[in-house]
């Protein structure tokens, strides 16, 4: 091997977090490659999903005015299912639009949106090779120097491992072993093809405004949660389960999924429209105590959800920004590296002042919150229960919504005490 064969930066993977690492790298000049298996970047990838903006701002100020976003989300909703009953809280703020520099968010479709970045990171003058796979790590005196894929040996300064959730790159580097069924969520996702016109009245959206939803009660009592998200002329439909849950379920997953699309408040929402695409992804579940415990080695980093870093709050989920953010982290590290100083430390310091890291650590105490079994049935039951009574007029005497919802509560099988349990327990938590 001659020097013009090496890289500075090997970068496993052309989802966000590789993409974005490789723009920031060869902004600066650096030589990198980009490896991927798939044959687009995005063509193997999932998301409900959302972007939110301030990650490409971070990226370069005004990129994200070029983007392969579909609507700004300006309504954020969430979802109550219980039978065929459905309380839909909805915040609209058009201002999300006038008073930030950016809107903050974004509805995505990662087909487009990978490829756009990835697109970006080549204008930059990053080397893009799709539809080949990395098989293994190449070590030399306990550091990394280079990858396989298939017959070909390619060297760099540092590998990157971008290659997502249950990374096989940090597990070759001895970093992180088999992901256990617990850290992670199998996730279901329909995009389900609808006329823009038609969008924007079911959810009473302006042209190029955009609606996020959280369900809840859509699982059958496994951990987990439903989402829907209006793209520019097809919605995102999709759920999240535990996988070690549903074993124990007479249903399968797609089983539990078709319920949720006939479900009459989503029904109507998606009628006469055409399933274009049908994915199946896992997503970290485990937030900052799930994140791997050694994030570098020499010659070797990890970002993005081959790191761990996905957020999920029950009323969002955040995982592409996190992976943006990181890469970009990644990347100054090594750039910083290149004056002498010790890679895996700078990128350490730079999750934190890049503010990823204590992000995650001030909202790790939804896990606790998201663990209470009851809160995927018996809640959206119990709330639906509790609307179903206030507005059930029928000639007979009503008794004290007091009384009412303490019978609920009872009915539902929950007690006074628990519920004022988990209400201090959230409160600690948060
Ligand atoms: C159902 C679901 C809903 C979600 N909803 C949202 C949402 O609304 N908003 C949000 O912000 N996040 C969401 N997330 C999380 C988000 O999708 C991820 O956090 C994000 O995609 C992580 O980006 P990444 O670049 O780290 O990994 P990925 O996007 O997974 O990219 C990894 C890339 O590496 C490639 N690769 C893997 N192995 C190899 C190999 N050996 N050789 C070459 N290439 C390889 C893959 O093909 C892929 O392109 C959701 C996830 C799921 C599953």
């Amino acid at each position: 091997m001659n020097n013009e064969d090496k890289f500075d930066a090997i970068i496993v993977g052309a989802g966000p977090a590789g993409s974005a690492c490789a723009y920031t790298l060869a902004k600066e000049g650096k030589s990198v490659l980009i490896i991927e298996r798939g044959d687009t970047p995005g063509s193997k990838n999932v998301t409900g999903g959302r972007l939110y903006t301030y990650a490409l701002e971070m990226l370069d100020k005004g990129l994200y005015e070029g983007a392969a976003l579909e609507r700004k989300v300006t309504h954020e909703q969430i979802m109550m299912l219980s039978g065929d009953r459905a309380i839909n809280i909805d915040f609209h703020n058009p201002s999300y639009n006038e008073t930030q520099k950016a809107p903050m968010s974004y509805t995505v479709l990662r087909a487009a949106f990978d490829e756009w970045l990835a697109s970006k990171a080549e204008e930059r003058g990053a080397m893009l090779v799709c539809g080949i796979k990395v098989d293994e790590l190449i070590e030399q005196n306990n550091k990394i120097v280079g990858v396989i894929a298939g017959e070909d040996e390619m060297y760099a300064d540092i590998v990157i491992a971008a290659d997502g959730v249950n990374s096989f790159m940090a597990q070759k580097a001895g970093l992180s072993g088999d992901i256990a069924a617990e850290a992670v969520g199998v996730g279901v996702k329909e995009v389900i093809k609808l006329p823009a016109r038609i969008i924007e009245q079911r959810f009473n959206l302006k042209e190029d405004e955009g609606a996020a939803r959280m369900l809840l009660g859509c699982t059958e009592g496994i951990h987990g949660g439903g989402f829907l998200y209006t793209n520019q002329d097809s919605i995102s439909l999709g759920a999240v389960f535990m996988p070690e849950e549903v074993g124990h379920k007479k249903q399968s997953v797609h089983e539990i999924f078709q319920e949720l699309k006939m479900h009459p408040s989503i029904y109507q929402l998606i009628e006469g429209g055409e399933t274009i695409e049908y994915s199946a992804h896992l997503v970290p579940e485990t937030g900052f105590r799930g994140i791997s415990k050694k994030l570098y080695r020499e010659g070797f980093l990890i970002v993005g959800d081959a790191a761990g870093f996905v957020i999920n709050t029950g009323y969002s989920i955040r995982g592409i920004d996190l992976a943006i953010v990181s890469g970009i982290a990644a990347a100054r590290a090594v750039i910083s590296a290149s004056n002498g100083a010790e890679t895996g430390p700078l990128y350490l310091k730079e999750l934190h002042d890049m503010r990823l890291l204590p992000t995650m650590k001030a909202v790790d105490g939804f896990s606790d919150i998201l663990e209470t079994p009851w809160i995927y049935d018996k809640v959206p039951n119990l709330i639906n229960d509790v609307f179903d009574s206030l507005f059930t007029v029928d000639g007979e005497v009503p008794i004290s919504i007091k009384k009412s919802v303490m019978k609920l509560i009872k009915e539902n099988g929950l007690s006074l005490w628990q519920l004022i349990k988990f209400g201090i327990k959230g409160v600690r938590s948060l």
